[in-house]
């Protein structure tokens, strides 16, 4: 019944896993797949989810989250069929599938300054606004001046302070049934060499100084203040233990990477030991920039 409706409004499977959709590459079996068409189409489908009470879950590119073992009886959607955008006089219109490291390097192209802060980052539109994401002291906060928001069956526009933006937050995060359809973000003009060269330059010490070319979510926690997360984990000791197939990277110890076979439970394992190590040696408590799903 659910399949039959879903079929006709995207492009559906029933056979996927988180581990097929998250960076992090663990998790179990979903069972319902949707990729909407279009607006349209995610509008009908959010809808009768509510209607129907059928719990559900919108992902970008899967690279925030945890998710894990167990078969997750909902509908998981993606919005990856999602990603046109356009530029006016201006102004940046990008639907929420659109992955921002393309969409960085093609405004860098043709001389639009706004995301090179975010060309590193590798998610969505869509996941780098609810996030409210950010690196080298930029964050999408800074940049969007809308937002449409499908918020109780209705597409409607919020502005940057209806967002209610702050360090890796926004309203999406109060309100998990909401979905963040397309965003609204001022550009600027500058010279195209000087973007494509920054941009190069950032992704040169990244590659430097994070573990890309292994499976993870990313920073794991977020930085408390006046402090740096990776430094409190250095502190207690935990660059480098591994647990089963997860591992505190070499490179950068608020990296947690999955190795190969890591599953939530062993990835979260570390994450207690950490928070309460580094609660008890600094009176500091770790919060997670990671989300977990289905664990
Ligand atoms: C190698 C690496 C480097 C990273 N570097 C950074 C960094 O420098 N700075 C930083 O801030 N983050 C960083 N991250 C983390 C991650 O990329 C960001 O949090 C990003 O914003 C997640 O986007 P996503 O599309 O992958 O979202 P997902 O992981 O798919 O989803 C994250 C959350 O957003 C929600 N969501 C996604 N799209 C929508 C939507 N359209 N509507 C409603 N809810 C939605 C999901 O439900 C989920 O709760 C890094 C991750 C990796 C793997």
């Amino acid at each position: 019944m659910i399949a039959q409706f879903l079929k006709q409004h995207g492009e559906y499977h029933d056979d996927k896993t988180f581990k097929d959709l998250t960076t992090l590459k663990m998790g179990g079996h979903i069972r319902h797949f949707i990729v909407p068409h279009s607006i349209d189409d995610l509008v009908i489908i959010v809808n009768y989810l509510k209607t129907n009470r059928i719990s559900y879950k919108i992902i970008g590119n899967g690279s925030n989250l945890v998710c894990g073992e167990s078969e997750y009886d909902g509908v998981v959607i993606s919005l990856r069929k999602l990603d046109s955008y356009e530029i006016n006089n201006d102004e940046l219109y990008a639907e929420a599938g659109v992955m921002v490291p393309l969409l960085a390097n093609n405004l860098a192209k043709q001389g639009y300054s706004a995301l090179e802060f975010a060309a590193g980052i590798p998610g969505c539109i869509g996941g780098l606004v609810y996030m409210n994401a950010g690196a080298y002291k930029g964050s999408m906060s800074d940049i969007v001046k809308e937002t449409l928001v499908l918020k109780d069956g209705e597409l409607i526009w919020l502005n940057n302070d209806e967002m209610d933006f702050s360090y890796r937050h926004s309203i999406l995060q109060d309100h998990p049934r909401w979905a963040i359809v397309a965003a609204k973000i001022n550009l600027t003009r500058k010279d195209s060499q000087e973007i494509l060269d920054l941009m190069a330059d950032r992704l040169r010490r990244r590659k430097e100084t994070q573990p890309l070319e292994m499976a993870s979510a990313g920073s794991c926690f977020r930085n408390p203040e006046g402090t740096f997360a990776w430094k409190l984990i250095d502190g207690i000791g935990y660059r480098g233990k591994k647990v089963n197939g997860i591992c505190v990277s070499e490179k950068h110890s608020n990296f947690i990477v999955n190795e190969g076979g890591g599953t939530a439970d062993d990835y979260l394992g570390v994450v207690y030991q950490i928070i309460d190590g580094v609660k008890e040696k600094y009176g500091i408590k770790l919060v997670m920039e990671v989300e977990k799903f289905n664990c």
